[in-house]
């Protein structure tokens, strides 16, 4: 304590003999805001560094090319934590980069006494602002809703979906209404459908439909491509389905054509599904298919580099994931999980019934192991020879740009084809479909610690106007602190 206490003294006092006070004025600079026209906040839901890096470090091997995220010339760390708790859910961050206000877990919206807060969409609105709200989840989930709704519980989907058409918000695309006719809360409600069709709302659904609106006849459009999220990234067929990328797109062409300043807030909604089921592949597909619309973004504000902001942040980062593995040591074959077959939700779609086919035996039969290899690439010791041909002839047909010799990592080794083995006695597809998930990503050099959240801090990249005012280490709520002043001064021009 003694030796701690003369130490910072004596830290105090070197830090003041070297830097003259002026250099000090920095510190305590009031920003500056600057006008702009156009105002584009993305949000990854459970994107934090380690799933922009395994996403960019993806990209970079086997494209050649890292993130657009990662080019953005300003950068900072955004502190997560919520009124409640040190580690947030997606209600309480999404409104406190909604509203700069920290709240209770699960509160949209309203601050812990349940009063309503203002959000930087509702001042834009009111300040002449054309409003659009995208996510490639649902549209009335936590994130998304923190910009337009006020309810203190994230749950309740249709009150929410009503604040979502009282809002008058001029674009919502994505994902649909959860719970549209609130039959969880009461049944027999009006269709949120039918009241944002009333309340002047084009309504589209699906990808022929939703390309088909005359965005220059439209009022306000409410765009969704499914009842529930859009297909995970990994899982698109982009033939039927339209992207977060497509939905950014039209968003832009809309409410750029209004004529006045916009604000848009578009969500990567499921990067945090996959941290929470630890799937590292979905995960990095996921990242990717937000920095495609990134891209559009970006290629935007470029055109109007001297009225746009461009913000991307996470609000919270989920299952704990890391780059490394206690024994992969400083290898790391992250190039591997492309081997990965579809999300979670397919996969197992293709092993719970080879379980049923087993009639309750529980036993790794070679449909299971068949299975295993199919769906994520990896060789039983019995078959490596076989197997590793395979592997080697896959990466050449599609010209993939992994090593030959990396391929052998895939190989399971005899504890790990026992860990199988002991899973699938547990005869449950879930189970099984888990510890093969854990093995297969461990074996690419990736872990993950949790299934939750955790409270590391997100990192936040922007560019064009105003966008210096994002780099340091600050709380989520200054994001929207910053943005609101920015409104109110655009506004005012
Ligand atoms: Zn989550």
């Amino acid at each position: 304590m003694k030796s701690f206490a003369k130490f910072a003294a004596v830290a105090v006092m070197a830090a003041a003999a070297l830097i003259p006070a002026s250099s000090f004025a920095q510190d305590k600079a009031t920003p500056q805001y600057k006008p702009v026209k156009y105002i584009i906040l993305m949000i990854g839901d459970g994107m934090s560094l380690p799933q922009r890096m395994l996403a960019d470090s993806y990209s970079n091997k086997l494209f050649g090319k890292g993130l657009t995220i990662n080019e953005l010339p300003f950068m900072g760390y955004t502190k997560t934590s919520s009124a409640d708790s040190f580690i947030t859910d997606s209600a309480a961050s999404g409104t406190a980069i909604a509203t700069g206000v920290k709240t209770n877990n699960h509160y949209i919206g309203v601050d812990p006494k349940k009063q309503r807060v203002e959000s930087v969409a509702e001042l834009a609105k009111k300040n002449g602002f054309a409003v659009g709200i995208l996510s490639s989840i649902t549209i009335n989930h936590a994130t998304p809703a923190s910009f337009y709704a006020h309810n203190d519980n994230r749950d309740n989907y249709y009150a929410i979906g009503q604040d979502l058409v009282k809002s008058g918000f001029d674009y919502f695309g994505g994902g649909g209404v959860n719970n549209n006719r609130g039959g969880g809360f009461g049944g027999n409600n009006r269709d949120i459908y039918d009241l944002a069709k009333e309340a002047g709302y084009t309504v589209a659904h699906g990808k022929k439909e939703i390309e088909a609106i005359d965005l220059k006849k439209a009022d306000k459009i409410l765009a969704y491509g499914h009842g529930g999220q859009l297909p995970y990234a990994i899982d698109i067929d982009k033939k039927n389905d339209l992207t977060i990328a497509d939905y950014t797109k039209q968003a832009i062409d809309f409410l750029y054509a209004k004529n006045k300043p916009f604000f848009m807030m578009v969500e990567g909604g499921m990067i945090d599904s996959h941290g929470h089921s630890n799937d590292a592949a979905s995960s990095l597909f996921e990242t990717m298919g937000l920095d495609e619309a990134v891209k559009v973004a970006y290629d935007f504000v470029r055109k109007h580099a001297d009225e746009s902001l461009l913000l991307i942040t996470g609000d919270h980062e989920t299952g704990g994931l890391t780059l490394g593995f206690a024994n992969t040591g400083y290898s790391s074959y992250i190039e591997l999980l492309g081997f990965q077959k579809g999300s979670r939700d397919v996969i197992r779609g293709r092993i719970d019934p080879i379980f049923r086919e087993m009639k309750g035996e529980g036993v790794l039969n070679d449909a299971l192991k068949q299975a295993v290899t199919d769906n994520f690439g990896l060789v039983f010791p019995d078959k490596r020879d076989a197997g590793l041909a395979a592997l080697r002839d896959k990466v050449r047909q599609d010209n993939l740009k992994i090593d030959q010799g990396v391929l052998r990592q895939l190989v399971l080794s005899s504890s790990e084809v026992k860990s199988i083995e002991d899973a699938a006695k547990q005869k449950r597809g879930d189970k099984f479909v888990s510890v093969v998930y854990g093995i297969f990503n461990n074996k690419c050099g990736v872990g993950w610690t949790s299934g939750a959240h955790t409270a590391l801090p997100v990192a936040t990249s922007s560019v064009g106007v105003n966008a210096d005012l994002f780099s340091g280490m600050y709380e989520n709520t200054d994001i929207s602190k910053h943005l609101k002043e920015i409104v109110k001064v655009s506004a005012a021009k």
